[in-house]
C-alpha cells in the first residue's frame, strides 16, 4: 500500500506514520526527519536546509523532490511505504504522481488551537525518535525517553514564531492539495484529533469499508 499523509503541522502525522509503519510493515518516510538527519550529519544538503527548517519555511521543491526520488528507490519501498510531509506543493504532488503514485491520501483534521498545545508541548527522543508530549504523553522519567533510555529534546522549529510561519506555509502552499487529492478520489478524511490509538482504529475502520 502507497499512502500519503496530509495535515497540518501537530495534526500527529509522525505519530500516526509510526503506529502504521510498524503494523502494516512500511517504512515510515519522514521528509522532515531525512532533513532532519542531513543537518545532524552535517552533510551539504544539511547545510543547505538548516536555516530553512529553523525558520519554518519550506525547503525549495527541486531539493525535497530530488530527495524523496532516491528514497523511494531503495528496496525497502518496492511494496509500498508511508510518506509523512510529501507532498507538500501542488508540483511535488505532481512529481509523485509521476515518480510512484500514491494510492491511498490520508487527511489529518485539527483545529488550529489543538495544533499550537500539542507543537509547544512536543518532545522527541534524539535517539530513536519516538515522540512525546509533556501534557497528554509525558515519558515516565522526565526528559527521557521510555522505549531506549535517550534524552528527549524540544525541534528547533517548535517555537511560536516557527509555528505560526509553519502553519502559514501549510495554508498557502500544502492546503490545497486536499482539493487536488479529491478530485484524483484519492482523498480520506480522517479526525485527528483523540488519542493515537483512537485515531488509528479510525484509519482501520477506513480500511475495513474500502
Ligand atoms: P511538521 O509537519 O511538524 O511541520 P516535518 O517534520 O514534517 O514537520 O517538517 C519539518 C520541516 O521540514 C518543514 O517545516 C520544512 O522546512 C521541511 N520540510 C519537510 N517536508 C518538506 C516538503 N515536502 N517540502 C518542503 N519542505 C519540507
Ligand atoms: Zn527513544
Amino acid at each position: 500500500m502507497k499512502i500519503v499523509l496530509l495535515g497540518p503541522p501537530g495534526a500527529g502525522k509522525g505519530t500516526f506514520a509510526a503506529q502504521a509503519s510498524k503494523r502494516l510493515g512500511l517504512p515510515h518516510i519522514s521528509t522532515g526527519d531525512l532533513f532532519r538527519a542531513a543537518i545532524k550529519n552535517e552533510t551539504s544538503l544539511g547545510k543547505k536546509v538548516k536555516d530553512i527548517l529553523a525558520n519554518g519555511l519550506l525547503v525549495p521543491d527541486e531539493l525535497t523532490i530530488g530527495l524523496v526520488k532516491d528514497r523511494l528507490l531503495q528496496p525497502d519501498a518496492a511494496d509500498g511505504w508511508i510518506l509523512d510531509g510529501f507532498p507538500r506543493t501542488i508540483p511535488q504532488a505532481e512529481a509523485l504522481q509521476e515518480i510512484n503514485p500514491a494510492e491511498l491520501v490520508l487527511n489529518l483534521e485539527v483545529d488550529d488551537g489543538l495544533i499550537l498545545q500539542r507543537l509547544m508541548g512536543r518532545r522527541i527522543c534524539r535517539n530513536c525518535g519516538k515522540i512525546y508530549h509533556m501534557v497528554t504523553m509525558p515519558p515516565k522519567r522526565d526528559g527521557i525517553c521510555d522505549a531506549c533510555g535517550g534524552e528527549l529534546y524540544t525541534r528547533s522549529d517548535d517555537q511560536e514564531d516557527s509555528i505560526k510561519t509553519r502553519l502559514a506555509a501549510y495554508r498557502e502552499q500544502t492546503e490545497p492539495l486536499v482539493q487536488w487529492y479529491g478530485d484524483r478520489n484519492l482523498l480520506i478524511p480522517l479526525r485527528g484529533k483523540g488519542t493515537p490509538d483512537s485515531v488509528y482504529a479510525a484509519f482501520e475502520e477506513v480500511l475495513r469499508n474500502r
